[in-house]
């Protein structure tokens, strides 16, 4: 999300005419878009934010601002704590950085069509932003409020965005030169819920795949409370619809999943997975986990453990529970001692890489088609459907195209493959 909202960021303020700079030294404006979902994210950003201090001391004229979620929308003890940051911008709410810059470039106030509605996206990014791959946000805010999350208080309640506006800005991308959409939101199967149109997931995502030219969907992230039948469906229906899904579990024991607001039980949770992998063969499933939550017991984490090993996620997004002034969960004790939590963190990386590489060597020796997206490292690098990172060599510019590929060797990380050929775009 926060990747999206840089780059819409990035599209409005080229649209008035600046550019991006090859790096902080050499930039007017250095704009910081911030996460504040653990405590090491927000580290991150006050070391980031200690170097500009001492650049803006050296460079008087440089203009430093901080947006994204560690801005809360009272920010009278950030401007205390940071009096070398010139704005500080709550997520999506650019307008007053966006106002100054026009101001600094002689431009007239507001065209209504370069505004920021109600802080929030209007326009599609401007020509000139490249990618094969692109994200576009369907739903802002979450109304969840998981007890350890930040994100419900930092973007809001749950607002969708009509339906013809998402498809209208895929169709933008597309034109564009993307092939590949992911849709975003918090929890991006609540789409729809308070528009006033009838409108879910399951029929958004039908909308998009008629764009012609896109050649896949995807979407992020889903709540398991509200992952239903029709979104199944859809992804085991829809051709250009990838079989992969994001459905973090969180924990995988059922005192801790109520603790933390999850409104869901494991064996749910389970039974879910087993109706998803029934109706959508091969599909990739990843996760999210969080060790450590307050009280996590021994036997409560090696429940977490056992599961990852029974329903073998392809991914596993694991991390240390860290508290979050305002949550619920940071009025209970943050009991679970940090080496306990960092134990905990490596025994699940290491179950996981087992299983990643295990999931990986499974497929060498078969072909596969990935979307090529980029180059590293003297490597073309694509993406297959089910979103495992295959690597390639080939003179050819391989961008933005289809490759056929043969697997040859298997990391826990990416696949090694060699080109057979192009494949043909889905009709
Ligand atoms: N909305 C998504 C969901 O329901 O899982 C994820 C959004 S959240 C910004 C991304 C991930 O950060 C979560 O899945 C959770 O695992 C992790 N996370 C959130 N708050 C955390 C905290 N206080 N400590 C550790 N991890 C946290
Ligand atoms: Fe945070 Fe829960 Fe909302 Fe995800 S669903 S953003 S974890 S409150």
């Amino acid at each position: 999300m926060n990747k999206a909202d840089s780059d819409r960021l990035a599209g409005q303020l080229e649209a008035l005419g600046l550019a991006a700079a090859p790096s902080a030294d050499a930039a007017d404006l250095v704009v910081i878009n911030s996460c504040s979902v653990r405590q090491s994210a927000e580290q991150r950003v006050l070391g980031k934010l200690g170097y500009l201090k001492g650049l803006r001391k050296r460079k008087p004229e440089l203009r430093v601002a901080l947006t994204g979620c560690m801005v809360p929308p009272d920010d009278a003890e950030l401007r205390q704590r940071l009096p070398f940051v010139d704005y500080f911008l709550p997520p999506l709410q650019w307008d007053a950085l966006l106002l100054a810059a026009r101001e600094s470039l002689g431009l007239p106030a507001a065209p209504a069509s370069l505004a920021c509605r109600a802080g929030e996206y209007e326009t599609p990014l401007p020509a000139g932003r490249d990618g094969v791959s692109r994200y576009v946000p369907i739903i802002y805010g979450c109304d969840n409020f998981c007890t350890y999350c930040i994100v419900p208080f930092r973007r809001g309640p749950e607002r969708s965005r009509a339906v013809d506006e998402v498809v209208a800005e895929v169709e933008a991308q597309v034109g564009q030169g993307a092939r590949e959409v992911t849709l975003l939101g918090q929890n991006v199967d609540s789409y729809g819920h308070d528009l006033p149109e009838k409108c879910d997931l399951a029929a958004l995502l039908r909308q998009v795949s008629a764009v012609e030219g896109l050649w896949r969907l995807r979407f992020l992230t889903s709540h398991p409370k509200d992952m239903n039948e029709r979104l199944v469906e859809a992804v085991a229906g829809l051709p250009k619809v990838c079989e992969h899904i994001n459905l973090p579990i969180q924990a995988g024991d059922d005192r801790l999943l109520k603790a933390m607001h999850r409104s869901y039980t494991t064996a749910q949770y389970l039974d879910l997975i087993g109706r998803i992998r029934a109706r959508v063969p091969g599909v990739a499933l990843s996760t999210d986990l969080i060790v450590g939550f307050p009280g996590e017991s021994a036997e409560e984490f090696q429940r977490s453990y056992d599961l990852l090993e029974q329903v073998r996620f392809d991914v596993v997004h694991a991390a240390m529970y860290s508290p979050r002034p305002g949550t619920v969960a940071a009025r209970l004790t943050d009991d679970v001692p940090a080496e306990t939590k960092r134990e905990r963190l490596d025994r699940v990386e290491h179950l996981q890489e087992a299983i990643s590489l295990a999931k990986h060597r499974e497929l060498v020796g078969g072909e596969t088609t990935v979307l090529v997206v980029g180059c590293a490292r003297g490597k073309w690098e694509g993406r297959t459907r089910t979103d495992k990172l295959v690597f390639f060599t080939d003179p050819g510019d391989w961008r933005g195209r289809l490759a056929r590929v043969t697997l040859t060797r298997a990391s826990a990380w990416s696949v090694q493959g060699e080109l057979l050929g192009e494949a043909a775009p889905p009709a």
